[in-house]
């Protein structure tokens, strides 16, 4: 048996283990029958029940079925065999019943357990939300948040305790506010205790020290506050943070002389608890303050980063900034020496767009190129800005700077004296610096563009620039009806020019040339350099007669010059060709071609001359 035994928990099977618990019943069947002692039986049972703990229903009720086959000579004494037959009924029952406890407990204990497995599960996976979602998600934040700063209730409850603790009627933190006490929490219901201004609870703000008063009726003292019951004895102890005196707490009772020395070293003990949850109130709303300027800034700096064209950069970076600190804000660019007002928001002092900064506090931040914060400008000498201002408290400079350059100023302007917090003016230089790298960008990119459509030796939009500016038009044309003329102007005898003089005198001349005629066109007209020696210029609702005349003007004018070539006074005319857009059937390729018949009329009816093609005889 011993070696049956031994092979079974070598194969660690519990199961199969069934024949060696058949051989310990065998066992104990010997023993009762050899000692003859009746009462013995009752170790089946005890044997039965200490298997269900280990071993399976299954196992442990087949087993009980085998004790009648070990009690079978019982069997054949008639006298015993009720006996014999109920006691081999409840084992076999006892079997039954104990297995079916021992399981029912198996089963609700693994429940528990896989419950609290994955309760366990839960709660990790919720912290690690919080901790990573907190970089991202605000609500994962601002749910954080608001459960760490239910202070209210963490104070109620201490001044809960302290009441109970000294026997007090009420307890009250009274904590300063615009030079006096409010009211921030009490064990009462705060509508019961109203501050009354000045009193005890003052004097002990003020002098930081502790009273405490048998009846302070007699005395004639006031507590500083009143409440629905009568106020006879009272404590007050300061709440101090060294170096900030944070509140005062009080406790009072309608008895006389209620509080001693104990009951102050009690509110002492207990004030260091407040100290505490006060302490985190304070960290916690500056991360909430923190948190939301960075999300402001973070927001601010991605539209930024997001915009190459310098107006909508300058809208964008305005908002951003009144986002960050709600004020008066200009923002001025730098155009050559002169700041332009870019953009601005709220009440602004100054209605002229360029500015001269001489004398003024621009000019210093301007030459110092440091941000200028000052907090109360109400009595400053010089003058703030180049216009008059008034009803401005407060004022803060930030200088654009990128590689060094200075690009601009963002200036923040307030009523309020000391309107900007140190966190705030952080925030403005993070997005400051970002605003100048978008600045330079946006600059460099218009640099490029503007390259892409200028033709470099004229300075002249390119032939490309023309064709892309002509195709518009005319398919604005195609919505709205409006005149439109091209003039082709080419050079007379210009080879010769060249051939004579050289290359580069040419080149001059072509320059000279180009410069007339964007002297002579108006704004709206575009000018281009056509190639070559010929210019072009598209005259937007001009007519034939509008088109003469400024063909005309502008022969006249470039006649009428003479250009400077290496000390010598050259002169040149040019011809020029005009065809009018003749309305929705016309195209572009037939409009420059039009011109370009009339230009050649014009060289061939005897050149510096201007001619309508309109008025080419066919
Ligand atoms: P026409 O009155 O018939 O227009 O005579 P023209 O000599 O002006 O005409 P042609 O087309 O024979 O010659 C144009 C000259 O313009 C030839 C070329 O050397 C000169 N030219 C074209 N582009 C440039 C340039 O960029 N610089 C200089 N200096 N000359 C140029
Ligand atoms: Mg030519
Ligand atoms: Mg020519």
């Amino acid at each position: 048996m011993f070696l049956y035994a031994f092979l079974y928990f070598l194969k660690k099977s519990k199961v199969s283990s069934f024949e060696i618990l058949f051989y310990i019943a065998l066992i104990i069947a010997g023993v009762i029958q050899l000692s003859q002692l009746n009462w013995l039986h009752i170790v089946y049972l005890l044997y039965i029940i200490s298997l269900t703990t280990f071993y399976r229903p299954i196992t442990v009720i087949l087993l009980s079925l085998t004790v009648p086959l070990l009690e079978i000579r019982h069997f054949m004494d008639s006298s015993i065999f009720i006996e014999e037959t109920v006691f081999n009924i409840s084992v076999i029952l006892t079997a039954v019943m104990t297995s079916y406890f021992i399981s029912s407990v198996n089963k609700k204990r693994d429940k528990l357990e896989s419950e609290l497995k994955s309760m366990k599960e839960e709660n990790s996976n919720t912290t690690q939300t919080a901790e990573f979602g907190s970089i991202k998600e605000d609500s994962v934040i601002a749910q954080y948040l608001s459960s760490v700063t239910k202070t209210d209730e963490e104070i109620k409850e201490v001044l809960l305790i302290i009441k109970q603790s000294i026997v007090a009627e009420s307890v009250n933190l009274f904590v300063p506010s615009n030079n006096n006490l409010k009211l921030r929490c009490s064990s009462e219901d705060t509508q019961e205790i109203i501050p009354s201004g000045e009193g005890l609870i003052t004097q002990c703000l003020k002098e930081k020290s502790t009273i405490i008063t048998a009846d302070i009726n007699e005395m004639g003292y006031e507590a500083g506050y009143i409440k629905k019951g009568k106020i006879t004895s009272f404590i007050s102890i300061p709440i101090i943070d060294e170096p900030f005196v944070l509140g005062v707490l009080t406790a009072d009772t309608s008895r006389f002389s209620a509080f001693n020395e104990a009951d102050a070293n009690n509110l002492q003990l207990f004030s260091k608890q407040l100290i505490r949850i006060l302490q985190r109130e304070r960290v916690y709303s500056q991360i909430q303050r923190s948190h939301a300027g960075l999300r402001v800034l973070h927001e601010g700096s991605s539209k930024l980063a997001s915009s190459l064209r310098l107006d909508v950069l300058a809208q964008k970076l305005v908002e951003s900034c009144f986002n960050i600190a709600p004020s008066s804000i200009i923002f001025l660019l730098k155009t050559g020496s002169r700041f332009e007002i870019a953009q601005h928001k709220g009440k602004i002092p100054i209605e002229k767009t360029s500015l001269d900064l001489k004398g003024t506090l621009l000019d210093m931040v301007k030459k110092n190129m440091e941000p200028l914060y000052l907090s109360d400008v109400r009595n400053y000498s010089l003058p703030l800005l180049p216009a008059k201002t008034k009803d401005i408290s407060s004022v803060f400079i930030l200088p654009l700077l990128y590689e060094k350059e200075l690009l601009g100023m963002l200036v923040f302007l307030s009523e309020k004296i000391d309107a900007f917090t140190p966190y705030q003016i952080d925030l403005l230089g993070v997005l400051g610096t970002q605003a100048s790298i978008s600045i330079a960008n946006a600059r460099l990119h218009s640099e490029i563009e503007k390259m892409a459509v200028t033709d470099g030796l004229t300075g002249l939009f390119n032939h490309r620039h023309l064709q892309e500016c002509l195709s518009t038009e005319f398919k604005r044309r195609e919505r709205f009806s409006e005149p439109l003329a091209l003039l082709l102007v080419d050079i007379d005898y210009f080879k010769k020019v060249n051939d004579t003089y050289g290359h580069p005198a040419g080149d001059k001349i072509l320059h000279g040339v180009a410069n007339i005629l964007k002297d002579t066109i108006r704004n709206i007209d575009i000018a281009a350099r056509y190639g070559g020696e010929e210019f072009a210029a598209i005259l937007l609702g001009t007519e034939s007669s509008g088109a003469k005349n400024m063909a005309e003007r502008l022969r006249n004018a470039i006649m009428n010059t003479a250009f400077n070539v290496e000390g010598k006074q050259l002169q040149v005319t040019v011809s020029i060709g005009i065809a009018i857009f003749l309305g929705l059937s016309d195209k572009k390729e037939s409009l420059i071609e039009r011109a370009d018949q009339a230009l050649y009329h014009a060289k061939r009816n005897g050149r510096n001359r201007s001619v309508l093609w309109n008025e080419i005889k066919r």
